[in-house]
């Protein structure tokens, strides 16, 4: 499954609309602030993204707050357990897959 990685800063009021974007579709990501990091600048310069939110989806860009083209990217999405509602990272483009839930052990079936 793809990672996904949001570039953002802390005034951008766009980034926030993008987090509740990602939430609400249980889209799992990692936040790059660019404001307070250094490293994330510097990624998001190798990348030639020059505005936030902008989005890395296994070795995609995209820019700005994409929807359609997001949801067309993202692989996975994470379901909650239904025993201990750990939350799990699945492959979304596989039809109904069996899970094991790697918390409590328990065994569920899945359709995205
Ligand atoms: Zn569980």
């Amino acid at each position: 499954m793809k990672k996904v990685i949001m570039y953002t800063t802390q005034t951008c009021p766009y980034c926030k609309s993008a987090k509740e974007f990602l939430k609400e579709k249980n889209i799992s990501y990692t936040e790059k602030n660019a404001s307070t990091d250094p490293q994330a600048q510097r990624e998001m310069a190798g990348l030639n993204l020059r505005g936030v939110p902008s989005f890395l989806i296994g070795d995609e860009v995209v820019i700005g707050l994409d929807k359609d083209k997001i949801l067309k990217l993202v692989d996975h999405r994470l379901v909650e357990c239904p025993n201990c509602n750990a939350k799990l990272r699945l492959p979304n483009n596989k039809g109904k897959i069996k899970a094991t839930c790697p918390k409590c052990g328990m065994g569920f079936e899945w359709k995205p």
